[in-house]
C-alpha cells in the first residue's frame, strides 16, 4: 500500500513537471512571437514611413514644378498676350491706313464721277438753251430744237393752233399750268416755238402794219430767237379780251411773277429793263435753280454775265 502511494506522488510530481514544461515553453514561444510581431510591425512602419517619405518629397517636387510651371504660365500669358495686343494694333493701324486709303479713294472716285456725270450732262444740253440773245447777237436761223413736244388742247388759248415746246421743257409748263388752275388761275399758252420762217413772216406783217421803228421794238431780234429755241411761251389769261395788252394787270401776271421760277421760269423782259420792251407775257425757261437764283435776287437774265449763266447750264433740267 504504501509503495503504490509512493508512485501516486511521483505520478503527480511527473504531471506537475510536465504542466509547468507545457507552460513554460508556450511562454517563450508567446515572447518570440511577440518579438518577431513587434518586429514585423517595426518593419512595416519603417516601409510606410520610407513611402511616405518618398511621397512627400514627390509631393514637394511636384509643387516646386507647379509653381515654377505657372509662372512660366502666367509669363507666357502675358507674353502672348502682349504680342496679340501689338498684333492687334498693328493690324488696326494697317486697317485704319487702308480705311484712309479707301476714303482717299473714294472720294477721288466720287469727284471723277462728279465730273463725269457734270460732263455728260453737258454734253447732253444744248448751250443755246441758256444763251443770251442781242440785236447784234441771235439764233442762228437754221437751228431748230432736238425734240419738241405738242402742247395739249387743255393749256391752249387758241385750241387749233397746235402749239409746241421743247419736249424736255413741256413736263415744267404743264406742271406750271396745272398749279395755275389748282390756285383758281386760267393762264394759257397764246404763243410757244416758232420756226424762223413763222418768226420771220410775223415780223413783215408787224413791219407792214406799224412801220420798221415800231416792229423791231415788239417783235424784233431778242424776243424772237427766244421763240425759236423752244423753250419759250406767251401767256395769256381770261378776262382781257383775247390780246397780250394788260396782262401785267391781270392776277395770272402776279401769280407768275412769285410762282414761275419753282417751274423754272423767267420773265425775260421785266418793267424797266436795259434790254428790250417789257413783255409780261413772255416767259423762258432756264431752269429751277437759275430761275430761283433770278426770283430770289430780283435780277434779270438779261442783267447776268454769259459766263455766270453757263454755270446753271448743267442743273437745266433739274
Ligand atoms: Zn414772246
Amino acid at each position: 500500500m504504501k509503495f503504490n502511494s509512493m508512485n501516486k506522488i511521483k505520478d503527480f510530481f511527473k504531471t506537475i513537471e510536465l504542466v509547468y514544461w507545457v507552460i513554460a515553453s508556450s511562454f517563450v514561444l508567446l515572447i518570440l512571437l511577440g518579438s518577431y510581431l513587434n518586429w514585423a510591425g517595426n518593419k512595416k512602419l519603417a516601409l510606410l514611413d520610407e513611402k511616405i517619405n518618398i511621397i512627400t518629397s514627390s509631393i514637394k517636387l511636384l509643387e516646386e514644378n507647379s509653381i515654377s510651371t505657372t509662372a512660366e504660365l502666367k509669363k507666357s500669358i502675358t507674353q502672348t498676350h502682349i504680342d496679340l495686343s501689338s498684333a492687334l494694333d498693328n493690324e488696326k493701324r494697317n486697317v485704319g491706313e487702308i480705311e484712309d486709303l479707301l476714303g482717299v479713294y473714294k472720294k477721288e472716285n466720287e469727284e471723277i464721277s462728279g465730273t463725269i456725270t457734270t460732263l455728260e450732262k453737258l454734253s447732253k444740253t444744248d448751250p443755246e438753251l441758256l444763251q443770251k440773245y442781242s440785236k447784234v447777237f441771235f439764233l442762228n436761223e437754221h437751228y431748230a430744237p432736238a425734240r419738241l413736244a405738242e402742247i395739249i388742247d387743255t393749256y391752249e388759248y387758241y385750241e387749233s393752233k397746235f402749239s409746241k415746246i421743247d419736249a424736255q421743257v413741256w413736263p415744267y409748263l404743264e406742271n406750271m399750268l396745272k398749279a395755275s388752275l389748282s390756285d383758281n388761275l386760267e393762264i394759257y399758252v397764246y404763243s410757244a416755238y416758232r420756226s424762223y420762217e413763222e418768226q420771220n413772216a410775223l415780223k413783215s406783217l408787224y413791219t407792214i402794219t406799224y412801220g420798221e421803228g415800231t416792229a423791231n421794238q415788239f417783235s424784233a431780234d431778242q424776243g424772237y430767237s427766244e421763240h425759236q429755241l423752244g423753250t419759250t411761251i406767251d401767256l395769256i389769261t381770261t378776262g382781257i379780251g383775247g390780246t397780250l395788252e394788260g396782262f401785267e394787270e391781270t392776277e395770272a401776271y402776279l401769280w407768275l411773277l412769285n410762282n414761275a421760277h419753282k417751274f423754272g421760269f423767267t420773265l425775260s423782259y421785266p418793267e424797266y429793263n436795259d434790254f428790250y420792251v417789257f413783255e409780261p407775257w413772255h416767259w423762258r425757261f432756264v431752269g429751277i435753280k437759275l430761275a430761283t437764283y433770278l426770283h430770289d435776287n430780283q435780277i434779270g437774265f438779261y442783267d447776268l454775265d454769259q459766263r455766270e449763266i453757263d454755270e446753271y447750264l448743267v442743273n437745266l433740267f433739274e
